[in-house]
């Protein structure tokens, strides 16, 4: 009876008008009379975001688009051209306040070029990854000497950071990282232990590294943050700096920066290098981050997922079968609807979480739900794209194979969707 009182006319009239043949189709006959358009239907951002948008849409377009299959397939690093043109662009300073040297802007205009940046190749549009980390954790927890000194250097490019904190036995687990880092008389540390998985280790300046400081505790407690400063590396000799051993892994996607394992040995950071100053705070530091860099890889998610549909919606268009195009067959095209409404709405829930973030509100919740939500949207896309090119989707050659194994670290990394499913319940539940 309680159900059969939920059924009002307005939501029969759903039932058989929403969701149904008809209407995915229509949906996706609108999509390709406006396929110019950048997006699939309104944003509801405003102008100045969606202009940020169409420059970084048309610099995908011009400068990532035609390489980034062939980064990929040779497993090459993004070369530094490009890295230094996103600089000029103010892509690592973009949300540090103008004090520092950086644009000040706010986190949707760093979620609509993560997204556009993505869109060309997930290694670009996670260039700014670690700066936008490094900075958030100076900005947060860093001594005003600290801010003074290293904001301007990540806003300009000039220092590119890499985000040290996993070890080869803690991963999500991480307050119970092993990593010493012992101070000496003269006020310095000398860091001993093995990390992994380090995005970018190789090329860049400075590590924010998380290590044990208090030996007497195996929990978050005991951790302290550091920005150690290293030589950045080359290709014949990438780990040049005393102290320091690393060695590449090898991976199905997610390439153009490379993931590194790093062994430490006596390896000095400086007293002043301490984030903070004061030791225990590590944990705390890292997680204040976690707003910011949930957001940010739900944009990354959207900007993959968009470029599955983007493949995918194209070679629909452009293959035949049974003497048309794919995309009359409503199997094929429904699957391009329901791309479009689902990144949508991970669209959606992301600037929403950068709103409230830019509004000083708490958005723990809603950048996890983001994140979540992009991450199985971005990897739910590349398999339909990849099924709508048939053969040719398993083929190498085909940008789509590398959309899919682009897609699938992002589950992982950034929180695994386990944890973050763990989050969002306990914080419902509480
Ligand atoms: C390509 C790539 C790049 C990366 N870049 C960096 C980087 O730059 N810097 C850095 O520090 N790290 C980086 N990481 C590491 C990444 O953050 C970890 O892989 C991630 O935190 C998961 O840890 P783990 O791999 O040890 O998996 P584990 O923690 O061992 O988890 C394995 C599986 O068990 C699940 N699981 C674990 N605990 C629970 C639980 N309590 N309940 C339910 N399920 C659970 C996980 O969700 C996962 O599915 C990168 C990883 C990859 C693959």
């Amino acid at each position: 009876d309680e159900r059969r009182a939920m059924l009002t006319e307005t939501v029969e009239h759903l039932m058989q008008h929403g969701n149904n043949p008809g209407a995915r189709t229509r949906l996706v006959q609108l999509m390709e009379e406006r396929q110019a358009e950048v997006t699939h239907g309104r944003t509801g951002l405003d102008e100045e975001l969606e202009m940020i948008r169409d420059q970084f849409r048309r610099y995908a377009v011009e400068r990532v688009e035609p390489h980034a299959h062939e980064w990929h397939l040779k497993d090459e690093l993004i070369p530094m051209e490009i890295i230094e043109e996103l600089a000029e662009m103010g892509v690592f300073g973009l949300t540090i306040p103008e004090e520092y040297g950086g644009l000040g802007l706010s986190k949707a205009s760093m979620c609509v070029v993560s997204e556009e940046l993505s869109r060309g190749y997930i290694g670009v549009g996670s260039l700014g990854t670690r700066s936008e980390i490094a900075a958030e954790l100076v900005i947060a927890g860093g001594t005003q000497e600290q801010k003074e000194k290293w904001l301007p250097r990540f806003a300009s490019g000039e220092t590119l950071p890499t985000a040290v904190f996993t070890e080869p036995n803690t991963g999500s687990d991480l307050g119970s990282l092993r990593t010493r880092a012992v101070k000496d008389e003269s006020g310095d540390y000398s860091v001993t232990g093995n990390k992994t998985w380090i995005t970018h280790a190789a090329r860049t300046h400075v590590m924010t590294l998380l290590a044990r400081t208090d030996p007497s505790t195996d929990n978050y407690k005991g951790l302290s943050m550091f920005l150690a400063e290293k030589t950045p590396g080359t290709d014949e000799d990438p780990f040049p700096t005393e102290g320091m051993t690393g060695g590449e892994i090898e991976v199905l996607g997610y390439r153009g920066m490379k993931e590194y394992e790093l062994g430490f040995d006596n390896f000095k950071v400086k007293g002043e290098n301490l984030l903070g100053g004061e030791e225990g705070n590590g944990f705390k530091q890292l997680m204040e981050t976690f707003e910011s860099a949930r957001i940010q890889t739900a944009a990354r998610a959207i900007g993959v997922a968009q470029a599955a549909l983007d493949v995918g919606m194209q070679y629909a268009i452009d293959r035949k079968q049974f003497g048309k195009s794919l995309i009359n067959f409503p199997r094929v095209s429904g699957k391009l609807a329901m791309m479009a409404v689902e990144i949508m709405i991970a669209r959606q829930l992301t600037y929403f979480s950068a709103w409230e973030k830019d509004h000083g509100r708490r958005c723990d919740l809603e950048a996890g739900m983001a994140k979540l939500l992009g991450a199985r949207v971005a990897w739910a896309n590349a398999d339909n794209a990849l099924q709508i090119h048939g053969g040719n989707g398993f083929a190498l050659e085909y940008t789509v194979s590398r959309i899919l194994c682009d897609a699938r670290i992002l589950n992982i990394f950034e929180g695994a969707a386990e944890i973050q499913a763990q989050v969002i319940a306990r914080r419902l539940l509480a």
